[in-house]
């Protein structure tokens, strides 16, 4: 295992859209374990693979102890709203509030391509929409009620 570097906002590569992931051998599971130790080590909620500069559509996430691994989730349903502020290692000290689903149930693989669903609440369905939003090139500030704040303080986007 190894600490990948985390690429800030404005790379190129966070503004892409990330490929669904076709391979389910060693290549993927280094990635996943890769990862899982650097969002560990940058103390995060969740990590998707452009932030590592793969445009493949992978995402890890620790939520109330419990440690997920998604290969090309897909967000099936949602419900209610809930707005909480956000960060992310991409974007730095910013933090900013946004508008989520209270409930989401995603749809994804895991790391043998076995299908599963889960179905995650106020913090995880967050993290799930957050992480989701990065295989498609969307970070938080763009959808942020403090995106204003954000872009006069000189953040980039
Ligand atoms: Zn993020």
């Amino acid at each position: 295992m190894a600490i990948r570097n985390v690429v800030k906002i404005g790379e190129e590569n966070l503004r892409k859209k990330s490929k669904p992931v076709k391979d389910f051998d060693v290549g993927l599971w280094e990635l996943l374990d890769d990862m899982k130790e650097t969002m560990f080590h940058c103390d995060g909620m969740g990590l998707a693979a452009p932030q590592v500069g793969v445009l493949r559509r992978v995402v890890v996430m620790e939520v109330n102890n419990a440690f997920y691994e998604l290969v090309n989730p897909e967000i099936i349903k949602t419900k209610g709203k809930d707005v909480e502020e956000e960060g992310c290692l991409s974007v730095g000290k910013f933090r900013g509030r946004v508008e989520r689903p209270m409930t989401v149930t995603v749809k994804a693989q895991d790391r043998f391509g076995y299908e599963f669903t889960l179905t995650g609440e106020k913090w995880l369905a967050r993290c799930i929409c957050h992480e989701v939003d990065h295989l498609d090139g969307v970070l938080f500030v763009d959808k942020s009620i403090d995106k204003d704040k954000y872009i006069k303080n000189g953040g980039k986007i």
